[in-house]
């Protein structure tokens, strides 16, 4: 008979583009009991995790909840649930995940229009507004915090051009909530996902989503059903909110995870939470351009929870994070797509905002880099 030891996990500092380190209180949630679906008291957790979700998010939208699964599905329920079978899309693609949106967006039966940016660059409301002429866009979609470059999208601005051309708006909020201003409702913008693993600082497995009045219209006036069942929202929101029927099995401990992520950053503070993150990112930025590093993303619009680098010359992609993970614990991000081999991702998310997490890994990069 074969025999498995238990598997007991090495300390990691986790610095790519998520997972982000787990703030203790959060994974001590996870580990609780686990209810029936149906509990009284789990659905009383629902409900809170719910109204927390309208706090961070900044919204009033009723249905906002966190769908089962990563950031990944939150991309996929939004989109295929306000998309129908040859809907103009509009997806504006500088890094990744817009490429992954226009993916998706395409599976589900869209027309897709792909306004392309360099990538490390962002949209002007000019650019958009050329790109949509001729067009009549149900849909514009595109992310916030774009992690696969480190760019930040002005927002609010795009928004009120789609607007403008009668489309709604998705936004890819992934890396964004928890870590930098985000406002729904403000904004106005019809429909938003993230994940848990960002910014929030949990473990992996939901994605909160909110959808405002006019996106919920537009799902309630389909001529065809979404292509997902498993994702529809107009059927899992009878689980989430009104009559409480069974849909599929919520990830019960995911969820206490999310309540305790979310109690985590309203104690703080929306405010105090973004000040943080900016806060280390300076502490960062300071140091790095020290030992030479440059900064991938002109300052104006770098996030400061995913910090891109170029890798300098001479220096070996693979080997250098090698030697980060297993002479000094930490894991950082390689380039992904255009910039795979090119670039590294550090990110200070979540409970990783803190000075002295920044103090480490500059210090581990400084003897990695042989400054
Ligand atoms: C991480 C990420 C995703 C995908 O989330 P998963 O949890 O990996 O499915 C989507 N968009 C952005 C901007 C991300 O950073």
């Amino acid at each position: 008979m074969t025999s498995i030891p238990p598997f007991t996990p090495p300390e990691r500092l986790l610095l790519g583009p998520g997972p982000s380190p787990v703030d203790p209180r959060i994974l001590q949630a996870f580990t609780r009991p686990t209810l029936g679906h149906l509990d009284p008291q789990f659905l009383e957790v629902m409900d809170q995790v719910r109204s927390m979700l309208r706090e961070a998010f900044k919204t009033k939208n009723d249905i906002t909840f966190p769908v089962s699964g990563t950031g990944t599905a939150g991309m996929e329920c939004c989109l295929v649930n306000l998309i129908e079978p040859g809907d103009e899309v509009v997806v504006l693609e500088q890094g990744y995940f817009g490429r992954r949106m226009a993916d998706i967006a395409g599976r589900a039966g869209g027309k897709v229009h792909k306004l392309d940016a360099k990538w490390g660059e962002g949209f002007t409301p000019g650019q958009l507004e050329t790109f949509l002429e001729g067009k009549k866009p149900k849909v514009v979609a595109f992310v916030h915090a774009e992690t696969s470059t480190g760019f930040r999208q002005d927002v609010p601005e795009l928004v009120e051009v789609a607007r403008g051309a009668g489309a709604l708006t998705v936004l890819d909020c992934v890396t964004s909530l928890g870590g930098i201003p985000l406002e729904i409702d403000r904004w106005g913008v019809d429909a938003a996902y993230s994940g848990t693993q960002k910014c929030l600082g949990g473990p992996p497995g939901l994605a909160p989503v909110t959808f405002s009045p006019r996106a919920l219209e537009k799902i309630q006036k389909r001529s065809v059903k979404c292509v997902s069942w498993y994702l529809d929202v107009s059927l899992v929101t009878q689980y989430w909110g009104g009559p409480r029927a069974y849909h599929h099995t919520a990830p019960i401990n995911n969820v206490y995870a999310i309540h305790e992520s979310l109690r985590l950053l309203l104690e703080e503070g929306l405010e105090a939470r973004w000040k943080r993150h900016r806060e280390a990112h300076e502490r960062f930025a300071k140091g790095a351009q020290e030992i030479g590093l440059r900064f991938v993303v002109a300052e104006p619009h770098r996030l400061p929870q995913l910090n891109a680098v170029w890798l300098p010359e001479g220096v070996d992609d693979k080997a250098g994070r090698k030697r980060l993970l297993e002479e000094h614990g930490i894991e950082i991000g390689t380039g992904l797509g255009d910039f795979a081999g090119k670039v590294w991702r550090i990110g200070l998310m979540g409970h990783g905002a803190r000075s002295e997490v920044v103090d480490r890994v500059l210090a581990a990069l400084k003897k990695v880099l042989g400054r």
